[in-house]
């Protein structure tokens, strides 16, 4: 067993269906992330990095190793934040947060929605807090943070083809819609808190 390991999900394979079918969640949590956990165990050894964190590696690291802790770190942040009995919207400090910088809740689930459907190519439309609490919304290509920037990162959309291709092929936009169903806010507030 390496340094890192697979997450285990906080919900049964088919728990977020019909949103997300339990055939993407066993390519994409046990396929895709699995093997970028053990990519980085095999990368460690003599990198330097062998008794750093996740975030340590993210922040500091090149190449394959920072695109693997990359994308481990994005994939935990993303699986953690769904359920199939979700907390539906925000409440508290964090809808004041969103009302405040995006006029309503409505408007702000649009513009992320926009966000990651015009995001070209592989990478994560995200929802993130700066040192004030502010909120901002950011495309992150391939396998980057926001925590690279310095940001929280609080609630994230995966549009690489491999977490909605099964389910619904070039429909990105429609996958993107149908995620707000399955998004626990409590996780996100939780986030957002500390
Ligand atoms: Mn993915």
């Amino acid at each position: 067993m390496g340094k890192f390991e697979l997450m285990a999900l906080p919900y049964a394979p088919d728990a977020l269906e019909p949103v997300i079918s339990k055939e993407t969640i066993a390519f994409h949590h046990g396929k895709h992330l699995a093997g970028y956990v053990n990519n980085l165990n095999g990368l460690l050894e003599g990198s330097g990095f062998e008794e750093a964190t996740l975030e340590e590696i993210v922040c500091k690291a090149e190449g394959g190793m920072l695109n693997n802790a990359g994308q481990i770190m994005n994939h935990e942040l993303y699986f953690a934040q769904f359920s199939g009995n979700p907390k539906s919207a925000p409440t508290g400090q964090l809808a004041e947060a969103i009302a405040r910088e995006f006029g309503s809740f409505e408007a702000f689930k649009e513009e992320f929605q926009k966000k990651g459907a015009t995001l070209f190519g592989s990478g994560w439309v995200w929802l993130s807090a700066d040192k004030d609490g502010k909120l901002v919304i950011t495309q992150e290509p391939n396998a980057a943070n926001p925590i690279q920037k310095g940001l929280k990162p609080l609630l994230t959309f995966d549009v690489w083809e491999h977490a909605y291709y099964l389910d619904y092929q070039n429909r990105r936009p429609d996958h993107l819609a149908a995620l707000w169903q399955i998004v626990n806010w409590e996780v996100i507030e939780e986030r957002y808190s500390k």
